[in-house]
């Protein structure tokens, strides 16, 4: 073994209820039950499989002749998000990935988000097929390699999965991605390994495993590289213990960490120094186990001498004299790369790669965002976003983070629109609603505040008052009256704007044809500018005559934008004719 090469550091991504956890179960099993026979691990972020017993049957079939890792190192916490959240050297801290897709469900959208993910972190991967033991035809067995397990089938099963694969291998095909069975694969560098896989039945798991390891030293040497000197790792989980103060679960994937150095961490204030006050791996039994000294790569528990507001994914670097040095490349990593717009969507979520996530997403359906930041929703968010004037970016998307309760008393009065949720596609779904919600409100009220060609008589008999404003009452003969609307004359003089219009005790927005309603204008003086009797329109601008026609309208109505723009042409003969 070439103690050069540390474990990789492997993900597993898909789509929820695709079976991720219970691969890592299944994985997890195979080997603590190896290691240590009855013992329960406590999860410290990531277990460790020690390759060495899979090791014979591997030779011919991938083609390595020793085995160069001493392992491989799965990241305990499943998902896409988890994966993007936990970073290393500017890129994903996992070395490599299995993507889990039940085989017969096939693509579901938190498989395309995964696949994205992967291309984007450039992160090689393989593809469990799950649940292969649900294909018809199945004959019961348990704890057996995939190669072994098609012995077993009859002609029928076989078929069937080949069947359930070749569709699957189609679909990657559309997502320009080309994969085939593992075993079918001639060149491991242009094709990606599917491994048919059922957790249920622990089948396939020693070949998926095989595959991880054998790509990783024949394609990852370089990337897996044993580096020493100072400890680098990614903090996976931050818990505050009463008794321990803050403990850090992260995985370290460099160097080694000692216990006393003092160890720079990302917190929602900026980088931040503490010393580490113990550090824990895992034992035989319940128990953790206190070690003065670790080495990458491996999984830890850091406790840390003062309570920081740790966030999680962020990089953990040990240092010895100088913390200049660890702070810039804490800057470096935690610096938000995410293209912002004066208007948009608001978006928090708990770590710098959900949050990049998200932000993907939105800008992929072309919704822009105005602020991104990592953080529960605050009362400060609410009242921020509720200030703006653009309509459209009042909205605060919320992915895995809580709104506080101030936040929440305060959205309560407020016209914030917030979006919370764990899932990103659920959400950007939400929000693209949300949007086309507003949308159509912002549509119906510009359609509202157009003004619908009219005509209307004044009264003689109904005159309140001839001045300040003019209060009389009307009958309008076609289209809508409507408060704010301009009138002209027949003769296209100016004859004021409705201020107000009432039917008995009731003020009302508009008018309909045939009603019969009390008016105030203002701008003009009865038996001066207006006069009982007389016939008044409302003033159309020339910019909606051509909407206007293609709305519809009933036949008075547009009648009487004819008469508008006929009184119009008597002063510019070209009234109407321009868009
Ligand atoms: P996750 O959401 O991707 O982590 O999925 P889980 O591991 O929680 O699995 C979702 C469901 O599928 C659970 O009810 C599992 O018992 C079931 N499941 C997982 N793997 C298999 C499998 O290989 N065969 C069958 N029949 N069921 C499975």
């Amino acid at each position: 073994m070439y103690k050069s090469l540390r474990q990789p550091i492997v993900c597993v991504l898909g789509h929820v209820d695709h079976g991720k956890t219970s691969i890592l179960d299944v994985i997890r099993g195979t080997s603590v039950a190896k290691k240590e026979v009855g013992g329960i691990t406590q999860k410290i972020g990531a277990f460790e499989v020690d390759m060495e017993s899979f090791y014979r049957a591997s030779r011919t079939e991938i083609g390595m002749n020793k085995l160069k890792i001493p392992g491989l190192l799965f990241i305990d916490t499943p998902g896409h998000v988890a994966f993007s959240n936990m970073r290393a050297r500017g890129g994903a801290l996992a070395d490599i990935a299995i993507l889990v897709v039940d085989i017969n469900e096939g693509f579901k959208p938190q498989t395309v988000e995964s696949i994205e993910i992967l291309k984007r972190f450039k992160t090689p991967f393989i593809v469990a097929a799950n649940k292969i033991d649900l294909i018809p035809f199945f004959t019961n067995i348990k704890n057996i390699s995939f190669r072994d397990l098609q012995k077993t089938q009859r002609n029928e099963y076989n078929e069937e999965l080949d069947k359930r694969l070749y569709n699957l291998v189609n679909k990657f095909y559309e997502f320009g991605l080309s994969t085939d069975r593992y075993d079918r694969i001639t060149d491991f560098s242009k094709t990606i390994a599917i491994v048919p896989v059922s957790a249920k039945m622990a089948i396939g798991i020693s070949d998926a495993l095989l595959m991880l390891a054998g790509l990783a030293q024949r394609f990852l040497e370089r990337n897996i590289e044993y580096v020493g000197g100072l400890g680098k790792g990614t903090v996976i989980e931050v818990k505050k213990e009463e008794s321990l103060g803050l403990t850090l679960d992260t995985v370290l994937y460099q160097g080694s960490l000692k216990k006393g150095d003092r160890l720079a961490v990302s917190t929602r204030n900026g980088p931040a120094v503490s010393k580490v006050k113990a550090i824990f791996v895992s034992g035989k039994g319940k128990k953790l186990l206190e070690k003065s000294e670790v080495f990458s790569a491996q999984g830890i528990r850091v406790v840390l001498a003062d309570k920081l507001e740790v966030i999680p994914g962020s990089p953990a670097i040990a240092i010895v004299n100088d913390t200049r040095e660890a702070f810039d490349e804490i800057m470096k990593e935690s610096q938000i790369n995410i293209p912002l717009s004066l208007n948009g969507v608001t978006v928090k979520a708990e770590a710098l790669g959900s949050l990049e996530a998200i932000s993907y997403e939105l800008s992929k359906k072309d919704i822009p965002i105005r602020s991104a930041s990592i953080g529960d929703i605050t009362r400060r968010d609410i009242t921020d976003v509720s200030t703006l004037n653009d309509i459209l970016s009042k909205i605060i998307i919320g992915f895995n983070v809580e709104m506080l309760p101030e936040a929440r008393e305060a959205a309560l009065t407020s016209d914030t629109a917030v979006e919370t949720g764990s899932v990103i596609y659920s959400l950007i779904e939400a929000t693209e609603k949300w949007i086309q919600g507003k949308k159509e409100e912002i549509e119906e009220g510009r359609k509202q505040d157009t003004p619908i060609p009219s005509k209307f008589t004044i009264m003689p008999e109904y005159i309140f008052r001839s001045n300040k404003p003019v209060i009389v009452g009307v009958k309008v003969l076609t289209g809508r009256l409507k408060v704010g609307d301009s009138l002209i004359k027949s003769d296209g003089r100016y004859a004021g704007i409705i201020k107000s219009i009432r039917e008995g005790e009731t003020s009302k927005k508009f008018a309909e044809a045939g009603q019969e309603v009390a008016v105030s204008i203002e701008g003009v003086i009865l038996h001066r500018h207006i006069f009982p009797s007389e016939t008044l329109y409302v003033d159309v601008p020339e910019s909606v005559v051509k909407t206007l026609r293609e709305n519809n309208m009933d036949t008075g109505t547009m009648e009487t934008l004819e008469e508008i723009i006929k009184i119009k042409r008597k002063e510019n003969i070209f009234w109407g004719t321009r868009a």
